[in-house]
């Protein structure tokens, strides 16, 4: 017997607790609530890339408490106030649950919405929950997620720059340029611009950074589906030269016949899948055989619990996971972990290495709202040792974030 308490408020912060009185059953933890923070940032510089811009930045976070107070954090890819009220509708599914039983716990808030979010942001809020979930179980076990999912490959991860967005500017291409230098001076060894433009201006772009950085950077291009196929065709042939490690999203996420044309066409690696959801969604990707490496958002596409059968799903295509990753220090250490546990494929004495993305546009968000804060080292980021995630949310800047909310 429980009963939930909708939509309290603390003084300066707009969120909701579900809060439940339980029966006490001995020696079982249960979950008592879980609150919801949307936390927005007004940018100093406002970007956009090939589909819309921003002006700010938001993301909602979620916090799952269990009986002894003990918490954990977890983060949703997409728009943040319909991600909160998809934890509201999952919240009564997860509350008096043991959270120990992640996976357990996944399953039941995925039949229950699986009838209205095969794809979407119902899916980033069951991601949201269950990564507080892994977070929460991992400091009930006093161990840190990585060993959870099954055990660290590597205590680093490489991590590649993303950043090189297109602003109002007499001198795109010379913005551009100096930011890509900047990542390289800060020991990156791989970069992703955004393209998208139209191929012509897009190639003038991707020439201009391969000339600046030399062929010692790794240089990604993301086109975020603005292409048709016919584009993405001629911008891969003339791109061929410019040794351009992988060619994202080139068209449509719905487009899978053009995404296997491409493939076949392509002298360049494909990589897609951060607008791709679940086990059932990677594997149409997949069998279709569109793409050189799987991209799925580990805070949209199931949370960890997914992800982690995503990259089997993936090993056994022998495609490699590099996840996307655009919001906090939760979402990027919910990476960090998952990449740690990872074997590319093929497997070999020298194999390639593992990578995550660590998203480097401007984010006040991700650069204040959790501690530690991540530092790279020789382009890799150390994975977190404590226990669950190895991140917590700044009280203080949860409060500055969340006050207009
Ligand atoms: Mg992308």
């Amino acid at each position: 017997m429980f009963y939930i308490n909708a939509g309290a408020k603390s003084p300066g912060i707009h969120y909701t607790i579900l809060n439940c009185i339980l029966e006490k059953e001995h020696g079982k933890m249960k979950i008592k609530g879980l609150e919801t923070y949307v936390a927005t940032q007004r940018l100093e510089t406002p970007f956009y890339f090939s589909q819309f811009g921003f002006s700010a930045r938001q993301t909602c976070l979620v916090k799952v408490i269990a009986e002894d107070g003990s918490y954990g954090w977890g983060e949703g890819y997409g728009p943040a106030s319909v991600i909160r009220a998809g934890i509201e509708f999952l919240a009564p599914l997860v509350i008096g649950e043991d959270p120990l039983h992640v996976e357990a716990i996944w399953s039941k808030m995925h039949l229950r919405s699986l009838d209205y979010a095969r794809r979407g942001v119902l899916v980033a809020a069951l991601s949201a929950i269950d990564i507080a979930l892994w977070d929460l179980r991992g400091k009930l076990l006093g161990q840190p997620v990585s060993i959870l999912l099954g055990g660290q490959r590597r205590e680093k991860v490489k991590v590649y720059a993303t950043g090189m967005y297109f602003v109002e500017t007499e001198d795109l291409v010379g913005k551009l340029v100096e930011e890509a230098r900047e990542y390289a001076s800060q020991g990156f060894q791989a970069l992703k611009m955004k393209i998208g433009l139209g191929v012509e201006t897009d190639l003038r772009h991707a020439q201009a950074l391969r000339q600046a950085l030399g062929d010692d950077v790794e240089l990604m291009v993301d086109a975020n589906h603005a292409y048709s196929l016919a584009e993405a065709i001629s911008f891969a042939r003339q791109a061929a030269g410019l040794n351009i490690s992988f060619f994202e999203e080139p068209v449509s996420p719905e487009d899978y016949e053009g995404y296997r044309e491409l493939r076949q066409r392509s002298a360049i690696p494909i990589a897609g899948g951060e607008c791709e959801y679940l086990l059932a969604g990677f594997r149409q990707l997949l069998s279709n055989r569109c793409v050189d490496i799987a991209q799925p958002d580990i805070c949209a596409a199931g949370g960890l619990t997914e992800t982690k059968r995503i990259a089997t799903l993936a090993s056994a295509f022998q495609t490699n996971l590099i996840p996307h990753s655009w919001g906090t220090g939760i979402a990027f250490a919910a990476g960090l972990h998952l990449v740690s546990t990872l074997d590319p494929v093929p497997g070999r004495l020298r194999m390639p290495e593992a990578m995550l993305e660590m998203d480097r546009s401007e984010n006040p968000l991700r650069d204040k709202l959790t501690t530690p804060q991540f530092e790279v080292v020789d382009g890799r980021v150390a994975v977190p040792t404590a226990p669950g995630l190895g991140v917590d949310v700044d009280p203080d800047y949860l409060d500055e974030f969340c006050k207009d909310e």
